[in-house]
């Protein structure tokens, strides 16, 4: 028996690589699998040599999206405290609870519900940030999505450095340990809180260990308006001058937010290397502002979109976040060109790649690592359409997304999940929000 050329072929009806950043719709291309790459994008149909091979010429693929904000755990809050002021929402209400519940068995939990949602919008990297974050880790692997796992720090008793002993970089070291920095799927990184919750001497010892380990740091950066006014009263700067003159930006780093930051502040983060990722919904929704967007991407900055955590969203779908992120920067720019469906697409795709630092991920080209999804188009809300990248950023629910498959290995097809068990989790989940809220 002769052995195939590719392990999986596909012919796509329509196809968008987004390679080089560019949204741009090809028509009936073929691209072939060889294990976890793609080894060939072409216009022949090349079935003849396929092991396996999928139809997909009334269907569209592109990348995997990239989530590059969340917290995967807190999918157990969904609806908690909706609409209650952004400080009484964090401390009265989101912090106590944390507190009082959050354990290796919660997070495993929330995180197992929140993947089931990520996957089945065509989520196939993610960014969180959380505690007990080595339990979250074994978690996102076995579920084979590609995530970056950032262990929580600050100077309060968090849900798992109650003692406030440094049991946050024992977890660090752990993940280190077991995955190191170049795994395939799972990247551990040091996630300080935010500047308010953390010292000049919590912050200068995550700096330390990520420079010393060659790792990322993942922070919370000028969320609120309160958040910069109290950092210029206590310190006389701006949060992220406070984070540069502390060598903080010293690493590769990811600032979440960014609502209020002027140009000095994006000077000094493009000077430094610094990711940003954009949280519309979640910024919308606590009411804190709309970030400059349009200015980071101009400046060069990579930024890419993030959910932030369902308690504050309420939901992992990254295709509303497209549609919000164009429409807020339009309408807080007063201009609509601030931000087109391409700028939106990119910000989900390529740019959130470069975000997470997952090398040859975020575009479909030869060489490159497949994760990609398979779309369903042909719905009413989706015909006709004058422009499918238009489409996919304005009229898709996310419940177009049929197949996802990440590192070429299919994770969710038609509704079924297939390294996850949806309903026993889902009972699993019911038991436990009936025993503990
Ligand atoms: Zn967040």
């Amino acid at each position: 028996m002769t052995v195939k050329k590719f392990d999986l072929g596909i012919l796509c009806g329509q196809f968008l690589s987004m390679q080089d950043h560019e949204a741009k719709v090809e028509k009936n291309i073929f691209i072939g699998l060889k294990k976890d790459t793609i080894d060939y994008i072409g216009t022949e149909n090349k079935k003849e040599e396929c092991e396996q091979y999928i139809d997909a010429s009334q269907k569209l693929v592109m990348p995997g999206l990239v989530n590059s904000h969340a917290h995967l755990p807190m999918q157990l809050f969904r609806g908690l405290a909706d609409d209650e002021p952004f400080d009484v929402w964090l401390w009265q209400h989101i912090l106590p609870l944390e507190a009082k519940l959050v354990s290796p068995e919660f997070v495993k939990l929330g995180t197992q519900m929140a993947l089931l949602e990520a996957l089945s919008f065509g989520i196939t990297s993610i960014y969180d940030m959380y505690y007990f974050e080595n339990d979250i880790a074994d978690v996102c692997h076995s579920s084979g999505i590609r995530a970056v796992v950032g262990e929580t720090f600050g100077d309060f008793p968090a849900p798992d450095n109650k003692n406030q002993n440094r049991s946050d970089l024992k977890i660090v070291q752990s993940m280190l340990e077991k995955y190191g920095t170049s795994h395939s799927h799972i990247r551990p990184i040091l996630a300080p809180h935010a500047p308010y919750t953390c010292s000049d001497e919590t912050l200068s010892l995550v700096r330390d260990f990520a420079l010393k380990n060659k790792m990322t740091i993942g922070i919370h950066v000028s969320e609120t308006k309160g958040e910069l006014e109290k950092s210029l009263t206590d310190f006389q700067k701006s949060p992220v001058k406070r984070l540069h003159d502390l060598g903080v930006s010293e690493a590769p780093c990811i600032y979440a937010h960014c609502v209020h930051v002027d140009d000095a502040d994006i000077a000094l983060m493009k000077k430094k290397n610094v990711r940003i990722s954009h949280n519309p919904e979640a910024n919308m929704k606590l009411g804190v502002g709309a970030a400059p967007v349009p200015k980071f991407i101009k400046a060069g900055i990579p930024t890419g979109l993030g959910t932030d955590g369902v308690a504050s969203n309420n939901d992992f779908n990254l295709w509303k976040e497209m549609d919000f992120a164009a429409k807020l920067a339009k309408l807080s720019n007063s201009d609509n060109t601030a931000m087109t469906a391409s700028d939106a697409l990119r910000l989900a795709t390529s740019k959130g790649a470069e975000v997470l630092g997952f090398e040859k991920t975020g575009q479909l080209r030869e060489g490159y690592l497949a994760d990609f999804l398979i779309l369903n188009l042909n719905d009413v809300n989706l015909i006709p359409s004058q422009s499918t990248i238009s489409s996919l950023v304005y009229s898709t629910t996310g419940r177009e997304v049929e197949s996802v498959y990440c590192h070429g290995k299919q994770l969710f097809h038609k509704g079924e999940f297939k390294t996850l068990d949806k309903d026993k989790i889902i009972k699993e989940c019911e038991t436990y929000i009936a025993k503990n809220f």
